[in-house]
């Protein structure tokens, strides 16, 4: 069933309507990025699409963003400082992150839908729920990326009989997490990911791909609560409780609506997917049916989950709620700028 994506070339960047024409995407950089079918498929619709624009660059150093759109009279763009182009891994990480909040922020994707509903119901919890599970995604993305493009490197070895590399050796350690990778960054959303992919796989059956991928993709969330943003130098923690009180001044404050969403009815024994992911997953995933399907419920119906799951709702209700969020644009005067700007 895989679709092979064309490969992206320096002409086609170099062209004059090319949007990401503004970063210096090295030879090096773009022959890794061909190694990887997503962020070749995520660049082609970021291109395609009618609700981004040319990417800028970002004149602060280290900073990364994607500003979401609102409509296509206020489309989204990439705003990423030259400096993160400055080597082939940092610029497949950062496309691949940036990529992952476009892919989940266009108007009838995931997040757009839970930000919609969360306006509409003027729900701040659920608000700053959207705003660290947006950057689930973005950091399940470059997962994917990476590991793809480690699966290429091997693949290229095998074909040409030949070893790894002593370069490809290294960046498989950084990324797979191996050693002392194992809490850095990119190793440890890696070996996040990787052991919800191998819990699910030793269970065949309980989760679909995409429960996998959003279960994977609420732990790099919740792992990513205490990391600093790139440009506000704020936690994550931090940044989305302001933006979920800039974007709903008058409701009441998160913890106070949220708290009861936030810690589902459980038995005392069991444990709470938003205090311990990996015990209750755990749990989860060698419970019987009967108490698998309820501990998935739960999940299902924590904040961020719960929308996520309506990824799959008919479009005639998406379109509902588009309107609806252009509504609640026209309405709330705070909602005039392009005030969502995703930080890396
Ligand atoms: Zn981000």
């Amino acid at each position: 069933m895989s679709t092979f994506t064309t490969a992206i070339t320096a002409e086609w960047l170099a062209d004059k309507t090319n949007k990401f024409k503004a970063y210096n995407i090295s030879p090096d950089a773009l022959a890794m990025i061909n190694r990887s079918e997503a962020l070749k498929a995520d660049m082609r619709a970021y291109a395609a699409s009618d609700y981004t624009v040319a990417a800028r660059v970002n004149p602060k150093t280290d900073a990364g963003e994607y500003s979401t759109p609102m409509s296509k009279d206020i489309p989204g763009y990439l705003h990423i400082a030259s400096n993160r182009f400055n080597t082939p891994e940092g610029t497949v990480s950062i496309l691949a992150h940036e990529l992952g909040h476009f892919r989940v922020e266009e108007p009838n994707a995931a997040i757009a839908t839970v930000r919609a509903n969360a306006l509409t119901g003027k729900d701040k919890a659920a608000y700053e729920s959207a705003c660290h599970l947006t950057e689930g995604y973005a950091h399940y993305n470059e997962v994917k990326v990476r590991d793809e493009i480690l699966e290429t490197n091997r693949l290229a070895a095998e074909l040409e009989q030949r070893p790894l590399t002593e370069q490809e050796v290294q960046l498989e350690s950084r990324w797979r997490g191996e050693g002392v990778y194992s809490s850095r960054g990119e190793g440890q959303d890696h070996l996040i990911a990787r052991r919800i992919a191998d819990a699910a796989r030793e269970e065949p059956g309980h989760m679909t791909a995409t429960q996998v991928m959003e279960a994977a993709a609420f732990a790099l969330a919740q792992n990513n609560r205490g990391n600093i943003t790139s440009n506000t130098r704020q936690t994550y923690g931090q940044f989305c409780e302001a933006a979920a009180s800039s974007m709903l001044p008058g409701a009441a404050p998160a913890q106070a609506t949220g708290e009861a969403q936030r810690m589902p009815q459980t038995p005392s024994k069991e444990p709470s997917p938003t205090e311990d992911l990996s015990a209750f997953l755990d749990r989860m995933l060698s419970a019987d049916d009967a108490t698998f399907r309820r501990m998935q419920q739960t999940l299902a119906d924590l904040p961020p989950g719960r929308e996520v799951i309506a990824e799959g709702i008919e479009e005639v209700n998406r379109q509902e709620q588009w309107v609806a969020q252009q509504q609640a644009q026209a309405q709330q005067p705070a909602m005039n700028a392009p005030v969502m700007v995703m930080r890396h």
